[in-house]
Formats: C-alpha cells, sequence, structure tokens
C-alpha cells in the first residue's frame, strides 16, 4: 500500500496539517479517530497488525489520499516521521485479550516503549488510550485519577491491567527523563458503531444477541454495574485532551458517569429491539469488577468535556449500525 505521508522532515509540514499515527487505527476506537482526523485535514498513518481490528474499517478511510495503512506489530521498534502518535494498539475486549495474554502484556509494554521512541525521535507529542481498568475491582466509588487502584496482578485480567499500569508509568518517565509531551486517558467502557459482532464486549453482545433473539448472556447476577459512553464523546474528550490550550500530563478519566448495572442494560437492549429474546445466566468471570463509574471533575474543568449522549440514544444508533451489519453475507462479515 502506497504511502500517502509526505517523506520529508515533519516539521516542514504547516501547523495545520499535520502527520499523524494512530497505532491501533483499523480498531473499533482507532477507525473513528482516524475519520475525525482525516476529515480536518490532516496526514493520517494507520498501524495495525489486525488482531481486532478489520480491513473493512479501512475501507471508508481510505477513500482519503491522505490516509495511509502500515501492516506492523508494535512490539516490534518502527521509523515513520511524524508530528503526533496516538496509541490505541491493545486489544481491549476481555475474551480478545485473554487469548493470548503474555502478547497483550507485550503489546502495551514494549508498543508503548516503541511509540515513545518514535516520539523522542521526532519530537512528537504522544497520545496513550489507557483504562478504568487500573483501578481493578476499586475499593473507592465513583473513581478519581488520585486512586490508586485495586487490581490483582496475578490472574486472567492482570495481562491487560499490569500493561496498561506499566504503559502509564513508561509514559511518565518518558515525559520526566526527556520532556515527552504525553497525554493519557483513562478510559472507561465505550461502545458503538463499527465494534465487531464477536468483540466479546457487554453491549455488542447483548445487540447482537436482541438482533437474533437469542439468549442474552448476563455473566453472574447481572448486579455488577458499568458507566457506558457512546464512541463520539469520547473521540470528542481525546480531541479535547490532545489539542488544548490547557496542558495535562497527567492521566484523565474519559467516560460516562452515569451508571447501570448489567441486568439494566439488557432490558434497554431488549426493551429498544423488541427482542423476544430471553435473559440466561452464565458464570461471572474471574476478578470481574464490581461497579464502575468515572469521577470526571477533571475533564470537566480543565478541558470543559463532559458526554452528551444518553444511553438510549447511543443504543439506538449502535443497534442500527448492528442491524446493517447483521444483514450481509456471512462472508463479508467475518473479512
Ligand atoms: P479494538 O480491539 O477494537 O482495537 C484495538 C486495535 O489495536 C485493533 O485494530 C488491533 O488489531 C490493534 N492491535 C492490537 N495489538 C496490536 C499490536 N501488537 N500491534 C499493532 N496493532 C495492534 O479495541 P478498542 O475498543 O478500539 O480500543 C482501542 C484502545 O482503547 C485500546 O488500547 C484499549 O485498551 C483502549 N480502551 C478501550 C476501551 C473501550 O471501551 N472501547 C476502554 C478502555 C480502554
Ligand atoms: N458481561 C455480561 N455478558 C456478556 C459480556 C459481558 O454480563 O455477554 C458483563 C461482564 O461480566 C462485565 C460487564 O458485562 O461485568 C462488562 O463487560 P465487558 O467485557 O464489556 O467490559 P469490562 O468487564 O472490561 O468492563
Amino acid at each position: 500500500m502506497s504511502m500517502a505521508f509526505p517523506p520529508s522532515n515533519p516539521r516542514s509540514v504547516g501547523k495545520s496539517k499535520r502527520r499523524i499515527l494512530v497505532a491501533g487505527g483499523a480498531g473499533f476506537l482507532g477507525t473513528h479517530l482516524c475519520m475525525r482526523l482525516l476529515c480536518e485535514g490532516h496526514f493520517v498513518i494507520c498501524v495495525d497488525n489486525f488482531t481486532t481490528g478489520q480491513m473493512k474499517n479501512l475501507r471508508y478511510l481510505l477513500q482519503f489520499d491522505t490516509f495511509s495503512f502500515v501492516r506492523h506489530d508494535v512490539t516490534e521498534p518502527l521509523d515513520l516521521p511524524v508530528d503526533e502518535i496516538y496509541n490505541l494498539a491493545c486489544p481491549a475486549s476481555p475474551p480478545h485479550y485473554q487469548a493470548d495474554p503474555v502478547h497483550t502484556l507485550k503489546t502495551s509494554m514494549f508498543g508503548s516503549l516503541n511509540l515513545l521512541e518514535l516520539a523522542v525521535r521526532y519530537q512528537a507529542r504522544i497520545f496513550q488510550a489507557s483504562t478504568s481498568e487500573v483501578y481493578g475491582d476499586p475499593l473507592m466509588h465513583p473513581q478519581a485519577e488520585t486512586y490508586w487502584g485495586n487490581v490483582n496482578p496475578f490472574g486472567p485480567r492482570s495481562c491487560y491491567d499490569e500493561g496498561k499500569r506499566a504503559a502509564e508509568t513508561l509514559f511518565h518517565d518518558f515525559h520526566n527523563q526527556y520532556g515527552t509531551d504525553i497525554r493519557i486517558a483513562r478510559i472507561f467502557n465505550t461502545y458503538g458503531p463499527r465494534m465487531r459482532p464477536d468483540d466479546g464486549r457487554v453491549v455488542s453482545n447483548f445487540v447482537v444477541q436482541a438482533l437474533r433473539n437469542e439468549d442474552i448472556t448476563v455473566y453472574g447476577d447481572g448486579s455488577q454495574t458499568r458507566s457506558f459512553c457512546y464512541v463520539d464523546d469520547l473521540i470528542e474528550g481525546f480531541h479535547r485532551l490532545m489539542y488544548s490550550p490547557h496542558v495535562i500530563h497527567a492521566p484523565v478519566n474519559m467516560g460516562n458517569p452515569n451508571e447501570f448495572t448489567v441486568r439494566e442494560l439488557a432490558e434497554r437492549v431488549m426493551d429498544i429491539t423488541g427482542s423476544s429474546s430471553r435473559i440466561v445466566h452464565r458464570p461471572l468471570p474471574v476478578d470481574d469488577p464490581r461497579q464502575r463509574r468515572p469521577d470526571i471533575t477533571v475533564a470537566k474543568r480543565e478541558l470543559g468535556w463532559e458526554p452528551r449522549v444518553v444511553l438510549d440514544d447511543g443504543l439506538k444508533a449502535t443497534i442500527a449500525f448492528f442491524e446493517r451489519q447483521l444483514m450481509k453475507p456471512a462472508e463479508e462479515l467475518a473479512e
């Protein structure tokens, strides 16, 4: 695939049109982020190894001649002249990140290290997609950035949680040691169009099950809580964090503070779809956090950011997307 990036020194590009690397750009959030940056007129280069990303997500993006794609695993070093880097590379859904836990940990640690070294080489600003999982099964509710978390370092979720914690530490140390210009978003559960039907996270599972009139699989008794953020709100948050005149180098929570039980989510999805599915219970996964709600005081105060899309509206848009997806032939879905 040809490179749309001009090969010369990145600092020759005007400030308004920048060269932006999005690692993990073929995934759910990455596709939305690339689209936003392309629409603003930037050169975007997506680096992805397709662990969970999809080529079909890139079809929309390849319509821009300012978009290019490199198939690459971020655990290996890379050298591309860039002005900015977004590190979204890492499988985010528990079944996917637990399928190859060693590689998940390597992705967060070596991937972050390689991208931070690239940031140093080109003096690029770098953004890390961190996660609410750094709080583990929290003993403080809601979770503020000052909370250090309650993470099991020796369990099935540890490869993801500890990898993301180690990545935050690397970002912190590159900032302190080399003056790297960092931004870190601690993202809480986010959903929306362009998730994979087989992603495995709760919103896509319930929507797909409801649309197929299959059993809705509630893990445990469904009383555990999550706060669900619609993807457009989150991407706006990324944008404000990255480009705000008020620079924040510390981690910032990004999520929707409205909290729902998993059972409530199942009921809402069933109401909106009019599905004839029934709720069935499956065992609660090991170390499944009991509750999650972001304290977004910092994002509100420093960035003027808060989510705007209520759950029902976000679910309607997501359901409409999956309805169109599920009408497609099986071989197109599998791409
Ligand atoms: P996703 O699984 O859809 O996307 C991850 C992308 O990273 C995929 O395209 C995948 O192929 C790519 N990738 C994985 N390992 C890689 C590697 N070693 N080299 C190159 N590419 C690699 O997940 P998402 O929901 O889009 O999440 C994006 C980022 O945001 C992740 O880092 C995730 O940890 C973080 N995050 C997401 C959420 C959420 O609710 N969506 C919550 C917290 C954090
Ligand atoms: N969950 C569920 N049924 C599913 C998928 C997930 O009940 O089909 C539950 C899961 O046990 C957790 C919550 O929904 O309590 C959110 O799970 P998800 O995998 O979306 O994200 P995470 O656990 O990482 O927050």
